[in-house]
């Protein structure tokens, strides 16, 4: 089994922009909305525009409801783990790219996720963050596994924002989840690769934004 050192998938945190957003009250996450169509797409890349650094599946990332436990004006940080707080460690990092395989530096992303228990943390702003893609368009995320609430399998929110362009809202899923298949939100486009790390997990995910 593969293992990489924590300490070696964070990058440095760099200035970032706050998500704007609403939260509605009272809602409920993940009972409403139809589950959105399982894509057997071939993942063909498409054709690299040139420059491009690196390969990617050329397929938009899907979106996602946002939920009602959005909250703007998270905190700027690469941590999420804040001192005590119990959990599995996993480390999510990977790239923002574009249609065509460009590395989009500048990129916020805002996360936010329930606790170990499930709980989100609506009053302050525990297991919020966001953090911006360094040069080469990547990002390192230092947090928890998140734990299942009625009606959801774990999942971690996030939302995209290139400069100028719309955000992209979605989620992250963790494989083998025993409520994925349960969850009519879930869409193995947005599964995390998770493997064993030190001190915890290391799970990587490509965003694609639907523009070239
Ligand atoms: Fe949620």
């Amino acid at each position: 089994m593969r293992r990489a050192p924590l300490a070696a998938l964070l990058l440095t945190p760099l200035v970032g922009l706050a998500c704007t957003g609403s939260a509605p009250a009272g809602a409920r996450e993940g009972v409403a909305a139809p589950s959105p169509a399982v894509s057997n797409t071939s993942l063909a890349p498409s054709a690299q525009a040139p420059g491009a650094a690196a390969t990617c599946s050329g397929q938009p990332t899907p979106a996602e409801t946002e939920g009602p436990y959005f909250k703007a004006g998270s905190p700027e940080r690469t941590s999420l783990v804040d001192s005590g707080i119990p959990g599995t460690r996993v480390v999510v990092s990977g790239r923002v790219l574009t249609m065509d395989c460009r590395q989009l530096a500048g990129v916020v992303l805002d996360f936010w996720q329930a606790d170990a228990s499930g709980v989100y943390d609506n009053a302050g702003y525990r297991l919020r963050g966001h953090l911006t893609t360094d040069g080469d368009g990547r990002y390192s995320l230092q947090t928890i596994v998140p734990g299942e609430y009625p009606g959801r399998t774990q999942h971690i929110h996030v939302k995209v924002e290139a400069p100028g362009k719309p955000v992209l809202t979605t989620q992250l899923y963790f494989p083998g989840s025993a409520r994925n298949q349960q969850d009519s939100l879930f869409n193995p486009a947005l599964l995390l690769q998770v493997v064993d790390a030190q001190g915890g997990k290391a799970a990587t995910f490509d965003f694609v934004l639907n523009f070239r």
